[in-house]
């Protein structure tokens, strides 16, 4: 999973994650930058608020079942799909050697956040980079080797063709996992929450996550779902 915020990954895959690693799979979270913007306290301490974020990724990821998590930690806002970042992609996928990756749409219409676009991107040409042997090549010298992986599901798609079912419990991993970022409840959680039925504004952050994940599973045929465009034909 390559996403470009801590709590990204969460929201947009968090019950695939949950129910990929309830079935045996080993996942890898990279997320690519520090989370240093996420935060409307104008005073607050930059390097505290990274190191919080840090460790509220890794308790969301264990929430889901475990895996390892790793940092790049470019600058939250300033993302760039430039060619030292890309290559950096490259020698996680290399080294991990997914089967299956997960990151932002980099086609996706009207979205506004810069480093969405930019983390789209840099998966998507990571996975070239990584399959390619002329695409880094000092890489490959220090041992790595080419990886293709079979398949690549983006999330929050422009276009969804594909869905990724998952039990109630995985929901329930989901929500707490997103609960676990903490520092982000009054940015990004509860300004999300909007109009619902429950007076507590956590509880309408809930209701919104389970409405969310029924629509994608209304649209999948299912119970409950997240919703993807998958590439495993170009791969
Ligand atoms: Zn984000």
């Amino acid at each position: 999973m390559i996403a470009a915020h801590p709590d990204d990954a969460e929201f947009q895959c968090g019950g695939t994650l949950a129910k990929w690693a309830r079935l045996g799979a080993a996942v890898h979270h990279l997320v690519l930058t520090d989370g240093s913007k996420g935060t409307w306290d104008r005073t607050a301490d930059v390097a505290a608020l990274v190191a919080r974020r840090r460790d509220e990724q890794v308790l969301a990821a264990g929430i889901l079942g475990g895996g390892s998590v790793e940092f790049l930690d470019q600058t939250d806002g300033e993302l760039c799909a430039d060619i030292p970042t890309r290559d950096r992609v490259c020698e996680v996928i290399r080294r991990i050697q997914p089967d299956v990756v997960l990151g932002h749409d980099p086609w996706k219409r009207y979205r506004l956040h810069p480093d969405h676009a930019a983390a789209g991107r840099l998966c998507v040409e990571g996975i070239v980079a990584a399959r390619d042997p002329w695409f880094a090549p000092d890489q490959l010298r220090d041992g790595l080797t080419p990886h293709r992986p079979r398949a690549l599901l983006l999330f929050e798609p422009d276009a969804a063709d594909h869905a990724e079912t998952f039990e109630e419990s995985d929901l329930t991993l989901k929500i707490e996992a997103l609960l676990a970022h903490r520092s982000q409840w009054v940015t990004t959680h509860l300004a999300r929450s909007g109009p619902g039925t429950a007076v507590d504004p956590l509880e309408r952050f809930r209701e919104r996550e389970v409405e969310l994940a029924v629509g994608a599973g209304r649209w999948a045929g299912a119970s409950l779902a997240e919703a993807y465009h998958l590439i495993d034909d170009e791969l």
